[in-house]
């Protein structure tokens, strides 16, 4: 009862913009924000694409301050628990920015090739800040009262209760080898070092995480040291044209469907052999690129202009390509396409 009013008792409720659950789980407001910036990904796309910003960092300043921020607002109450469902939205859009199917990129690849952290390190960093905020007001402040009450709650055992905030936040930081009562150290003792230090763990062990996926991936087998290390490859930074660093992006994905522009495409599933010569072998960029008799009279002969290919269908050279070499492949791919165009 609020003023002689009798509450209405409601499966939801929606405050300041999130969905409240009588179940105390905030799986559907999750999928409810990820769907809602989609489609905001995707209604701002032409106007992205037309923009043709310079690099790819440049999207990112994008997703960052427009899209994530908009996902994750007040995450650190109700995003915890629902990471893997969060960053549904950044694979969205890094497959839309690379371009890249199929095989479908996965979001490990996505999020090494490009540097990006998952969303459930911005998680980290928001619930961490949302701790510091209620560690420096004053005892008397309702949050902080509750924070000590939970504490007091989780302190004393209650068997198999549901889990609360400070449990969640707990096992979060637990993860890596902290827990609440280390953090509360890190404040009392304003140690800005250990809390950067901290947040380096947790980045590093993320991306661990994701290259541990890509080593033990079927799709990812090409992959051997050192081709996928920390540091994202460089035309993830470089400044080329767009269809340039989205062909790199779908040669290290051995996508087989590339694109080459407006109705210009190479579809590898769709033929066992070469459609174009008579030579029988299997219908590869290999072949295309560098066996392909029809291509023979456009190839670059001398072995220092031209890529070499090692046999590990050269993701060793697709890692460290230059421009040049890839406005190479991109026009012998070109090529080929307007041949099958001619011929079919
Ligand atoms: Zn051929």
């Amino acid at each position: 009862m609020i003023n002689q009013n009798k509450l209405e008792v409601v499966k939801s409720y929606r405050y300041l913009g999130v969905n409240f659950c009588t179940t105390g789980k905030f799986h559907n407001s999750a999928k409810e924000a990820v769907n809602k910036c989609k489609q905001k990904i995707d209604a701002m796309w032409p106007m992205l694409s037309k923009a043709n910003l310079p690099k790819f960092k440049n999207y990112f300043v994008y997703l960052d301050s427009v899209i994530i921020s908009k996902l994750m607002y007040a995450s650190q109450i109700w995003g915890t628990e629902n990471a893997d469902i969060l960053e549904m939205t950044q694979t969205h859009f890094l497959r839309k920015l690379l371009n890249i199917y199929p095989p479908r990129a996965a979001n490990f690849f996505l999020r090494l090739e490009m540097g990006r952290q998952p969303i459930h390190y911005r998680l980290m960093y928001s619930n961490i800040k949302f701790h510091y905020k209620i560690y420096n007001m004053q005892n008397t402040r309702l949050p902080k009262i509750l924070m000590h009450e939970l504490d007091q709650y989780n302190k004393a055992d209650h068997g198999g209760q549901k889990q609360n905030w400070l449990q969640t936040y707990n096992a979060l930081l637990s993860k890596y080898g902290s827990s609440v009562e280390h953090i509360k150290q890190i404040f009392g003792q304003k140690n800005k070092v250990a809390l950067k230090n901290f947040m380096t763990t947790v980045a590093t062990n993320l991306t661990n995480h994701d290259m541990k996926l890509a080593m033990e991936s079927n799709s990812y087998k090409y992959y051997v040291n050192p081709f996928i290390t920390h540091n994202p490859p460089s035309y993830g930074s470089a400044t080329w044209p767009i269809h340039l660093r989205r062909l790199n992006a779908a040669l290290r994905n051995q996508s087989q469907k590339i694109y080459l522009g407006k109705n210009k495409k190479i579809q590898l599933y769709k033929f066992e052999t070469c459609p174009l010569c008579n030579s029988r072998e299997k219908y590869s960029l290999y072949h295309i690129l560098t066996q392909c008799e029809m291509l023979k009279p456009y190839r670059v002969q001398s072995a220092c202009q031209s890529p070499c290919y090692p046999i590990d269908q050269y993701v060793q050279t697709f890692s460290y390509l230059s421009q040049n070499q890839l406005k190479y492949i991109y026009n012998l791919l070109f090529l080929h396409v307007s041949q099958m165009e001619l011929t079919m």
